[in-house]
């Protein structure tokens, strides 16, 4: 029997497990996963199958949900993430629109850059009508994620950019503002360093029609700067994507710029990319010595090359829902390797989050994984030939490489369920909370299991304690904990926003692709500092930014004991 915790057993056969003549069990799911994978393999097939098994089964790492649900199945499509190109024409907009909803119903996320498209009342030449304006459209594939269910599971998830220099960015800027509109998007600005150039010296800014490249407007990047903020701070949306930086890092330039990323941020993509992740459960890469618990170094290292070779079999081994998909996928072999349960491997170790020691230890542990990603994918370039377009790559003549990227920090929304773990490199969010919506119509009251099993083994945990933390979600208002605890066990809410950045920073130094975060935020939160934190984000060299102002939407999958 695998130890899988209530909620995943829940979650698992919610929405994985496959239902036919017989019930699949967890054991069959990960046997389907792990033989599917190993089928590409040329030699020990069986050898593969029974390493791939067990990383999984003893939950060290878990590929991403549609690599889970549908390995093995005809046409099964194994990948996250999705970019589709937008471009300014009623044919093309309605051709992506269908390619959508083939990949959502196949359990995947898409991501698009609408700046293409003419503004809204703009000129049309074969109706000599006026046009709609990216919003609208936008509007159009939200409605058809809403009706599209993956397989009856979920909903589709997007990712929608408009450029900081479209005519109708003020229009996008407030277009989830209703907390009605585009509810199945995240919507992100695409931000330039001329605009960040632009608002530190407080100069004017000039919006361009993209049809006729002509300037729609002038106003100051602070105004448009300032709205940007107003609505962050109120809905959680836009948050920022950085073209530059990401350009600036595209080991594959040659072939042109990156305009998107795939829903959650963590994959940059040309048009038609997709790309494949899968997370290591940092909680299990661990070893108790007589003293104390310390990170298991090779027992990581062994994690990360097996990862490796799954992703890249994952790609072989894929089904694409479109010709143009595969071919770019087939060329660029990206794949997205990161972590979850970053916040409960600190607290084994005794490192509070919101402090210098843990930044440093995320540095290292990324660097390791980045050393250790990058050394997989060569040994299988060595085995199995390079990405095909590597030539064209930054790393051509001397670094062999199997994959044109190696590693993504996914939020892990799903498989950390699965895995019982902290998402991805999130601070706990609460120590204890209902939870609503892992099945719909539930709610759940759950304390954290690592908190409550620390608290056990100093003998502090009690029934008044219990009532304490369920009321408050927190132990920060507890007398007799000792500060040190308190701040081992400091929730999301409790870390000072500059420590949570300073945690994207230092995955993102070592990460290729790019870093799923959310920074959030108390109620209480100003403009000024939501000013700040995205200007920071920026000159951390954040490949995007997103924050959440806690309260600011009703539906959260997550209600804090204590501060709703
Ligand atoms: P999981 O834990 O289910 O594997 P993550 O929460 O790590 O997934 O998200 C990884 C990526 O998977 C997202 O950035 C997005 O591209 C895709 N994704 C997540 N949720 C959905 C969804 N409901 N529909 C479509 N794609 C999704």
């Amino acid at each position: 029997m695998i130890n899988l915790s209530s909620n995943a057993r829940q979650i698992l056969k919610a929405r994985y497990l496959r239902n036919t003549d017989v019930t699949e069990t967890p054991t069959d799911l990960f046997e389907r996963v792990a033989r599917h994978i190993a089928s590409v393999e040329n030699e020990n097939k069986d050898l593969w199958f029974d390493r791939f098994y067990k990383v999984m089964r003893n939950l060290e790492f878990l590929p991403n949900s549609p690599t889970l649900m549908n390995a093995g199945l005809p046409n099964g499509q194994l990948s996250a993430c999705f970019v589709l190109p937008v471009e300014d024409n009623l044919n093309a907009i309605f051709t992506t629109l269908k390619n959508a909803a083939l990949i959502h119903h196949n359990g995947g996320g898409t991501g698009y850059n609408f700046s293409k498209i003419r503004p809204k009342d703009d000129f049309i030449s074969s109706s000599e009508g006026s046009s709609a304006g990216p919003v609208s459209f936008m509007k159009i594939y939200d409605t058809a994620t809403e009706y599209v269910k993956q397989a009856g599971k979920r909903r589709g998830a997007n990712m929608g950019i408009l450029n900081i220099n479209h005519s109708d960015i003020e229009e996008f800027i407030s277009s989830k503002s209703d907390f009605k509109s585009l509810q199945n998007f995240n919507i992100s600005v695409g931000i330039t360093n001329d605009f960040m150039y632009a608002l530190e010296n407080d100069i004017d800014w000039q919006l361009v029609n993209p049809r006729t490249n002509k300037v729609s407007k002038t106003l100051s990047a602070k105004k448009l700067w300032d709205s940007i903020i107003e609505q962050a701070l109120k809905t959680g949306d836009p948050g920022l994507i950085f073209l530059d930086t990401i350009n600036q890092n595209n080991p594959l330039n040659k072939l042109g710029e990156i305009q998107s990323t795939n829903p959650c941020g963590e994959v940059p993509l040309f048009n038609y990319e997709s790309c494949n992740l899968g997370s290591i459960n940092l909680k299990k890469m661990v070893v108790q010595n007589s003293t104390n618990i310390e990170i298991d170094w090779k027992k990581l290292e062994r994690t990360i090359t097996t990862a490796i070779r799954i992703l890249d079999n994952v790609i072989s081994c894929n089904y694409f829902v479109l010709s143009q998909i595969q071919e770019i996928t087939l060329a660029n072999r990206k794949i997205g390797l990161g972590v979850m349960g970053w916040a409960e491997l600190l607290i084994m170790l005794e490192i509070p989050y919101a402090s210098n020691k843990a930044v440093e230890l995320a540095e290292t542990v990324m660097k390791f994984i980045h050393e250790k990603s990058y050394n997989a994918s060569q040994l299988l370039a060595k085995k199995r030939g390079c990405f095909p377009s590597w030539k064209q790559s930054s790393f051509a003549p001397h670094m062999l490489l199997r994959n044109a990227t190696c590693n993504s920090i996914a939020p892990t929304g799903s498989i950390s369920i699965i895995a019982d773990t902290s998402y991805a490199i999130e601070p706990l969010y609460a120590l204890a909370y209902k939870r609503t919506g892992i099945l719909e119509n539930t709610t759940q009251m759950e304390i954290n299991a690592t908190f409550v099993d620390k608290m056990k083994s100093l003998g502090l945990w009690s029934e008044q304690l219990r009532s304490e933390i369920i009321e408050k979600g927190s132990i920060q208002h507890v007398k007799n904990i000792p500060t040190h605890l308190k701040n081992l066990f400091k929730t999301s809410l409790e870390i000072s926003w500059k420590y949570h950045l300073l945690h994207q920073r230092a995955f993102q130094r070592y990460t290729d692709n790019a870093v799923s975060k959310t920074i959030n935020l108390p109620n209480t939160t100003t403009f000024e500092e939501v000013s700040e934190i995205y200007k920071t984000a920026w000159k951390y060299k954040l490949k995007g930014i997103t924050i959440y102002r806690n309260g600011s939407r009703n539906n959260q999958i997550l209600q804090l004991c204590g501060y709703n």
